[in-house]
């Protein structure tokens, strides 16, 4: 009995390690517009890199014809070919491919680009023939620093990538090398990160859009700044007078971010630690470990899980589909956490409170998540002035303004995949905004919006030259 209380004094105390009250998202919106602020005003000015992506122009539905794209930075590698129709309504059509990138590729820089190259080679070949010359995106969803909107070299590897001699290579020119070996007409026309292709895809269809945010493997946004703005780049010009920067929200960081010594554990075990912060709490490649270091501790320092609970001290073992698998199991006697615990963990018979116990823990860490999402949505609101705050906050006596209507485009798993995760996401929106604000701000998911988006840019960009 005193060692089942300890399981429940831990789980307290993770409860209230990860709560995140309406006060406390106000405050990590208000660091995330600071942090907005510091970045754009220097380089290394603020853990956010506010990077400029060179693109300030984004499809309006006047592009047509054939484009592809390569998307390359999370769980899959994709090539897509893109058609795109003029019309009353803006139409894409498009054929995607998805492929595993092989364990051996994470070797060295040409070995990952001559695959890559070879991949996109075969597609077009198949699609359009030998010697296709098309425009080409090339989505690339790490750090890049841009020279223009076509080239840029690599800052650092994230989400467990890892490829020895990418980083400071510019890597649309890795690619259109390896194009070039396999004998392929197709070179970069667009470079972008996947939070700028959705962006663009979700402007495709929606004007109002204005930012994108991704919540998968890891987690980005980026949204359209004015140029005057962006002080570290003085004398920027651009005909829109804006341009897409890219946050690389996911390392973010703040005082006011519920960090539990869980999350602790979690940074000490990747390459990347003390990076990456605010991804580490939000996206899919940690979050079903975080619920794994609870359940080690609890089963380390309770007997809730009796002897079988060896499973449990394999990093990365839970992983964020069966988090959410067990979260929105809603059989009366929890048996799909029966069937998980069982088959995947080997932890035989845990008894009905155990499996509500766990179900709870990934509750927790599935609605911090969301909540956190949600403030760095809010924050860039803020700093573009659609969080509804401008109008009140002006002191010239004027009737409050009527917020504009706004579309932030959003893709990724756990959003579009993990029905709680949005739910607990939107409800916070809400909760931050207050409903009459909130009634103003759309989420739009977009399927495909890296890829497809970065097809749309190529298509902007090669018409422009
Ligand atoms: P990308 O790797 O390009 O970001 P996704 O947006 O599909 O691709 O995100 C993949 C991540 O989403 C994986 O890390 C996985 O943990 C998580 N994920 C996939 N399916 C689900 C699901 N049904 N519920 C919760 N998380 C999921």
């Amino acid at each position: 009995r005193a060692r089942w209380r300890r399981a429940v004094a831990l789980l307290r105390e993770f409860e209230e390690g990860c709560a995140t009250p309406a006060a406390r998202l106000r405050q990590v919106v208000d660091a995330m517009v600071v942090e907005m602020h510091a970045g754009l005003a220097s380089d290394g000015g603020s853990k956010l890199k506010m990077l400029l992506t060179f693109v300030d122009a984004l499809p309006n539905g006047d592009e047509e014809g054939v484009c592809y794209a390569i998307d390359l930075g999370g769980t899959n590698f994709r090539v897509l070919r893109v058609e795109i129709a003029v019309g009353s309504i803006p139409a894409v059509t498009q054929k995607v491919e998805t492929h595993n990138i092989p364990e051996e590729l994470m070797g060295t820089s040409e070995d990952l680009f001559n695959f890559v190259a070879l991949t996109l080679n075969n597609f077009v070949e198949r699609e359009d023939g030998k010697d296709t010359q098309k425009p080409l995106g090339f989505t690339f969803s790490f750090p890049v620093r841009q020279n223009s909107v076509s080239s840029g070299s690599l800052i650092r590897w994230t989400k467990g990538f890892s490829v020895g001699d990418t980083v400071g290579k510019d890597v649309s020119q890795c690619l259109d090398e390896a194009l070039a070996r396999c004998g392929s007409n197709m070179r970069v026309t667009a470079l972008v990160n996947d939070t700028v292709g959705t962006l663009a895809l979700g402007h495709h269809y929606y004007k109002d859009t204005v930012a994108a945010v991704i919540i998968g493997t890891g987690t980005n946004a980026c949204y359209i700044e004015r140029t005057d703005a962006i002080i570290k780049c003085q004398g920027l010009l651009t005909n829109s007078g804006g341009m897409v920067v890219n946050m690389e929200w996911g390392n973010f960081w703040s005082s006011h971010l519920p960090r539990t010594p869980y999350d602790i554990s979690l940074d000490d075990e990747t390459q990347n630690r003390n990076d990456q912060g605010f991804e580490k709490m939000i996206s899919g490649m940690y979050l079903g470990e975080i619920a794994r270091l609870v359940l080690q501790r609890m089963a380390q320092e309770s007997d809730i899980f009796g002897d079988g609970a060896e499973s449990l001290s394999t990093p990365f073992i839970l992983s964020t589909p069966y988090l959410a698998a067990i979260r929105e199991d809603d059989s009366q006697d929890l048996s799909e956490v029966r069937r998980i615990l069982q088959e995947h963990l080997k932890i035989p018979n845990a008894p009905l409170k155990t499996r509500r116990l766990v179900v709870k823990i990934c509750d927790i860490v599935t609605h911090r998540a969301a909540r956190l999402a949600a403030a760095g949505i809010v924050g860039i609101l803020k700093k573009l002035g659609r969080d509804g705050s401008a109008g009140a906050a002006s002191s010239s006596g004027r009737a409050r303004e009527q917020p504009k209507k706004t579309v932030v485009a959003i893709e990724g798993s756990l959003y579009q995949e993990y029905p709680v995760f949005k739910e607990y996401l939107d409800e916070a929106l809400v909760e931050i905004l207050g409903e009459e604000v909130a009634r103003t701000v759309t989420l739009r998911v977009m399927v495909d919006g890296p890829g497809t988006g970065a097809a749309l840019l190529a298509a902007v960009h090669s018409s422009n030259r």
